[in-house]
């Protein structure tokens, strides 16, 4: 199993600032600044590209269209897709500061999860990769939803 220390990377970081953002005691004004310089800029890396890929994918269709701005992009992202809402949600106002994406309203919809087992055919939803059909408990099956990532729309202007 894979432990997730991007989320924990960010909930640290999270507790921290509402904690000690304020605080005069200059040791954690120190850690809180190093944390943020050096540690959250690597783990957030992937999710940093991802917001650059949908912002390129805007402004190309934004050109096509001949449009000055965008009022509102919907995404559609998978709970497969491998990528961490809250650190989309984190690297999202730098991602598209200065571009056309910078005053859009930013629509997300979570596709579930839903595969079905190569074995007996059921249909169920799936949290995790590695998870099992209830059904036989058969690790063989197939994917049918929760991959997504794609921009659905933009709403130009
Ligand atoms: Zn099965």
């Amino acid at each position: 199993m894979l432990v997730d220390y991007q989320a924990v990377a960010i909930k640290l970081y999270k507790h921290l600032k509402t904690k000690y953002d304020k605080s005069h005691v200059p040791n954690i004004q120190i850690l809180l600044s190093l944390l943020v310089q050096f540690f959250l800029p690597h783990i957030q890396m992937h999710e940093l590209s991802i917001a650059l890929g949908i912002l390129r994918v805007a402004e190309v269709e934004a050109k096509k269209a001949n449009a000055k701005s965008i009022e509102r992009i919907e995404l559609e992202i998978g709970t497969l897709a491998g990528i961490e809402f809250e650190a989309l949600d984190f690297v999202w106002p730098s991602a598209v500061k200065g571009t056309i994406l910078e005053h859009s309203k930013r629509e997300i919809n979570i596709i579930n999860g839903e595969a079905q087992c190569v074995d007996c055919e059921t249909i169920f939803g799936l949290d995790n990769h590695y998870d099992s059909c209830p059904k036989c408990k058969s690790n063989f099956k197939s994917i049918l939803k929760g991959k997504e990532l794609r921009v659905k729309s933009l709403e130009v202007s």
